[in-house]
């Protein structure tokens, strides 16, 4: 799935954790890490617009190097580590990023319509547990985009409901200017709201 969706998951799953701000947004930004191993992109375009052919790094680490268990384990222990909650950080870390495999596993297919994406459980060490599902639909499918307006929708809810929202992931003082805001327009949608009297 896009970054963004992955993003709405993440901190989506990592709203549930019994954890504070900090350890939150650590889980939450655990659930995107897989896709470091999608930055081989950018030598692979530095190297082709040089004239020194293609390296090919993203097809060959992109959902590969830290789509598995090592990758999760890794990316969950790099965030215990600044975690004050540790051992809780450490799991839903683990839960995020099983998340992001499984949204990648429905619904990451594309460019062409046979490439789907398999999840390489064991990689980089083994190819035995690697996952793959025949309906597994395009990056830019209706599915995604329904997924993606319900977790803004979701996003909405919880700015409204408990203060909170991803946008604190980019900055606390962003977070809170967002918070007020969407706290602002829905009280002034209630007041403005027929049969309520504010
Ligand atoms: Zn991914």
């Amino acid at each position: 799935m896009n970054p963004i969706t992955h993003l709405l998951v993440s901190w989506t799953v990592a709203e549930a954790a019994p954890l504070d701000d900090r350890d939150r947004a650590i889980a939450a930004w655990a659930g995107i890490a897989p896709d470091l191993d999608g930055l081989g992109a950018l030598p692979d375009l530095i190297a082709r617009a040089l004239g020194y052919g293609d390296p090919a790094y993203y097809g060959r680490f992109h959902h590969a190097l830290l789509h598995g268990a090592f990758g999760a384990v890794l990316i969950s222990a790099a965030g215990a580590l600044c975690a004050r909650r540790r051992w809780s950080a450490f799991g839903w870390s683990l839960l995020a990023i099983h998340a992001h495999f499984l949204c990648d596993l429905v619904g990451s297919r594309g460019p062409a319509l046979d490439d789907i994406w398999p999840v390489p459980y064991l990689a980089p060490f083994s190819e035995r547990l690697t996952f793959a599902w025949s309906g597994q639909w395009a990056l830019n499918a209706w599915q995604n985009i329904l997924l993606t307006l319900l977790l803004i929708c979701f996003v909405f809810f919880r700015a409204v409901t408990a203060g909170r929202s991803p946008v604190t992931l980019f900055g606390k003082a962003a977070g809170e200017v967002f918070v007020e805001t969407v706290r602002a327009r829905w009280r002034r949608l209630r007041r403005s709201s027929p049969g309520t009297d504010g």
